[in-house]
């Protein structure tokens, strides 16, 4: 299984995506959470892509590209994948067309829809781990003991790029820029929508359904 998930900041597609990929038994690949790694380990596309990502602007093509190209040339991806935040730009979207090759009709495409109103809230409540990635919200997911995370203890920490303004830039980026990247899915007919309005595990059984159905 080769599957995308395609949706806006905080749409709760890394969460989804983590528990499909475990789930499925593929690698979850969430190019966010290899730049992030990158930066916290300060190498030179770490330190390239801080301030972008800070900003909420997007990382160029070419750096994204050549991430991608290496990590699903790793053996545990040659059963398959989800891709979480790949592709976001056309450009992207071509790319791993050709490297995706012709197993192109194992590729699924699943995109969460949450209209804009509800992302700006989500995301300042949201709080991640940062060593070991864990994803909390402090009104449905809080951590067990108030600010660490329930499986190491380390504090919990807002993303730096998960304020108010950061968040309306990368909103705006996703319209512009991602939005395209949907479309040119659903003109092949493998894009599949799903409400991502609801509890986890309501929009995980919608994820599960959909992409049990059909054939498209
Ligand atoms: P979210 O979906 O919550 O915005 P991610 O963790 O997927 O967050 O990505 C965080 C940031 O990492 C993006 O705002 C962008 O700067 C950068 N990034 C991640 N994936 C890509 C990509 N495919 N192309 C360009 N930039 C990317």
């Amino acid at each position: 299984m080769k599957i995308i998930f395609i949706g806006p900041p905080g749409s709760g597609k890394g969460t989804q995506a983590k528990r499909l990929a475990s789930r499925l038994a593929v690698p979850h690949i969430s190019t966010g959470d290899m730049l992030r790694e990158a930066v916290a380990a300060g190498t030179p596309v770490g330190q390239k892509a801080a301030s972008i990502m800070a900003s909420g602007a997007l990382v160029p093509d070419d750096v994204m590209i050549e991430i991608i190209n290496d990590r699903l040339a790793q053996p545990d991806a040659q059963k398959g994948f989800i891709l979480d935040g790949f592709p976001r730009t056309l450009v992207q979207a071509e790319k791993l067309d050709g490297l995706v090759g012709n197993g192109k009709s194992e590729l699924r495409v699943l995109q969460l829809l949450v209209p804009d109103d509800a992302i700006v809230r989500r995301i300042t409540l949201r709080r991640t781990c940062p060593q070991c990635g864990a994803i909390y919200h402090l009104e449905n997911s809080r951590p067990a003991s108030d600010s660490v995370c329930d499986r190491d203890g380390v504090e919990v920490i807002a993303r730096p790029d998960d304020n108010e303004e950061a968040v309306r830039k990368r909103l705006d980026v996703f319209h512009r820029d991602t939005v395209p990247v949907a479309s040119y899915y659903k003109a092949k007919s493998i894009l599949r929508e799903v409400d991502g309005i609801g509890p986890v595990d309501e929009v995980f059984e919608r994820i599960e359904k959909s992409l049990a159905h059909g054939s498209s």
